[in-house]
């Protein structure tokens, strides 16, 4: 038996910082991770972290405030004013503490910290380390967290939650190096576990970016909030999926089609071109592949960075020029980049207030796999790594208050239950009833979402969809024996894993089809208007055998009231 009074699930940002929060308060934190902390899909982000420092010569009047309305008309409106004015506040701070840790931060030469321009932005104000800010963050809090003696499970996956009568009690781990099922108790759990990118085939994602986390968490009773808005990065490297990040076209960078069209002025103002918020340039970059004008007709336009100069994309995109070169051998510095939109980000996630609590007492949630809501219905590119800071900070110090308030250490209830269960599960999927392929079901799934749930949307395509999971969710209990071995027996991890991204690709497809407008990254072709009036609200899905229930959730309004989003 594990015991601590703290356990967080994933060693991301999220976790890392939330961790480190409760662990210089004194109080006794472990976190237990899939893979080891500094292979978290963190460690991807390229293009920086928004906060408003002023640094940039641009920036001087930048502010919080002005901050927290680009995010706010960036999210379509959907994003909840009282939770973005918390994080644009915070950030700032959460910059200078990251800096003091010792985050090797790219500096202007006056020797601040640098800014570069993003998308949606009335400022720049995009920290970075070069192109590879994540990480820096990451190295930097896991740094601290093994200073402050943080206690660290690498490689177990968590494979259910223990909730009863509302109270959740810890968890089951699985040890991937030998197999051994671990029953884990705590006084709070909190599941910072990522997105869930894995639903598609052609994301930027990490192959472990799987939602499983999530998926636990909603069939424990919890809702998840939003998942229809799925956002498409506009410019992802085509046959491989990884970004080219949204840095370069803040720099300057240039979209052009077959036809050599710079075609975003079709799309924007002559003053925002390339640097529009991401549903936008996604939706203008798909128009211009579906209307046949990709490079040779194909499903792609090209990224041309080539002006920017060899010593600005040396020193700060060595990264991008790197993946380039090493994926589809061709020099950015010379070349123009092949990129198309690909899936990048979970905008919706465990339903949690700004304090990280869900509706199950004990049980939080931070970072990607939450809803707070902060991005609404489209995040601003650079929001999420603040997204992760300033909430896993904040949940972290939730946690320890509600410790301080609820008294002794709840019973180990149901523990052994939950241990026996999920043998049980494992036993189950060993034995095989079937002769399905867990390998051709997910891609089956990819493909499904693939054709429907992205960037264009519309009826009868997600209707097919939400019926061909269901299909696949069937079959999933059909399926072969799984190789039963103990040591790091990853057939039957991805197997297991399977069935909670199945539940989550229902939930998105299902809410995709019931959201009846069009609203930052989801786009009906046949409602191609926002409509307040039925649709201001958040939803929420509840996990029902028979399928997703969904019920509306007001969205939080503070400042700004609805307008027309015109960039
Ligand atoms: C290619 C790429 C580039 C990006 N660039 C930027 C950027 O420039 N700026 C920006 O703001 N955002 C960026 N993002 C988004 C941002 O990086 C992520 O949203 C953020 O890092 C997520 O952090 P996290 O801590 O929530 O989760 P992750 O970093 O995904 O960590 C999840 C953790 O959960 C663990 N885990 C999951 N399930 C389980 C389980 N069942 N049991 C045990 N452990 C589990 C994993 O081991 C891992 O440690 C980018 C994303 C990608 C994919």
């Amino acid at each position: 038996m594990i015991k601590h009074d703290i356990v967080i699930v994933g060693g991301g940002l999220a976790g890392l910082r939330a961790a480190l929060e409760a662990r210089r308060a004194g109080v006794d934190v472990a976190v237990i991770s899939k893979l080891f902390p500094l292979r978290s899909h963190s460690c991807m982000a390229q293009g920086g972290l928004n906060a408003a420092l002023g640094n940039h010569p641009d920036s001087r009047s930048d502010s919080p405030e002005v901050h927290a309305f680009d995010t706010v008309k960036g999210s379509d409106y959907l994003a909840d004013q009282d939770a973005v004015e918390i994080m644009t506040r915070d950030g700032v701070e959460i910059v200078y503490e990251m800096e003091r840790w010792g985050c090797p931060w790219s500096r202007f030469d006056d020797g601040s910290i640098a800014q570069r321009p993003f998308g949606g932005q009335s400022f720049p104000r995009t920290c970075y380390g070069a192109d590879k800010t994540g990480l820096y963050l990451l190295q930097t809090l896991y740094e601290q967290c093994v200073r402050s003696e943080v206690r660290f499970y690498d490689e177990f996956l968590v494979v259910s939650l223990v909730v009863r009568d509302g109270r959740c009690f810890g968890a089951v781990a699985y040890e991937v190096a030998n197999g051994a099922i671990h029953a884990i108790e705590a006084r709070v759990l909190l599941l910072a576990t990522g997105g869930c990118g894995r639903l598609f085939s052609h994301t930027s994602n990490s192959l472990t970016s799987t939602g499983f986390g999530t998926a636990l968490a909603y069939l424990a009773g919890v809702p998840l909030k939003d998942m229809e808005f799925f956002q498409f990065h506009p410019t992802t490297l085509v046959g491989h999926g990884t970004t080219i990040t949204e840095g370069l076209r803040g720099q300057g960078a240039y979209l052009f089609n077959g036809a050599g069209e710079r075609f975003m002025e079709r799309y924007v103002s002559n003053a925002v071109m390339e640097r529009a918020p991401r549903d936008i340039v996604a939706r203008a970059v798909q128009t211009e592949i579906n209307s046949g004008r990709g490079i040779g007709g194909e499903r792609y336009v090209h990224l041309d960075v080539r002006h920017l100069g060899e010593e600005k994309l040396q020193t700060m995109f060595p990264g991008i020029i790197e993946v380039c070169q090493e994926f589809r051998k061709i020099d950015p510095i010379r070349e123009m980049i092949p990129v198309a939109p690909g899936a990048h980000y979970t905008m919706g996630g465990i339903d949690v207030n700004a304090d990280g609590e869900t509706e199950v007492d004990g049980l939080y949630a931070a970072g990607e796999c939450a809803c707070v809501s902060v991005h609404g219905a489209n995040r601003l590119g650079g929001n999420s790594l603040l997204d992760t800071l300033v909430f896993g900070r904040r949940t972290g110090r939730a946690i320890v208050e509600y410790l301080g308030r609820a008294r002794g250490a709840p019973p180990a209830a149901g523990a052994a239950d939950a241990v026996r269960s999920a043998e049980e599960n494992l036993a189950k999927l060993v034995a095989g009833s079937g002769t399905e392929d867990p390998t051709a079901l997910r891609r089956r799934m990819n493909l499904l979402m693939d054709e429907s749930v992205t960037v264009y949307r519309e009826d009868g395509a997600l209707a097919r969809t939400v019926e061909g999971i269901r299909d696949l969710q069937e079959r999933y209990t059909r399926m072969r024996p799984i190789y039963g071995g103990r040591r790091f027996n990853y057939d039957l991890i991805w197997s297991l894993e399977l069935r909670g991204t199945l539940l989550l690709a229902e939930v998105v497809a299902a809410g995709a089809r019931i959201r009846k407008e069009s609203r930052g990254s989801h786009y009906r072709t046949d409602y191609p208007e926002r409509d307040d009036a039925s649709w201001l609200k958040h939803t929420l899905a509840y996990f029902r055998p028979e399928g997703p229930e969904f019920r509306g959730k007001p969205v939080t309004i503070t400042k700004w009231s609805p307008q027309e989003r015109r960039y």
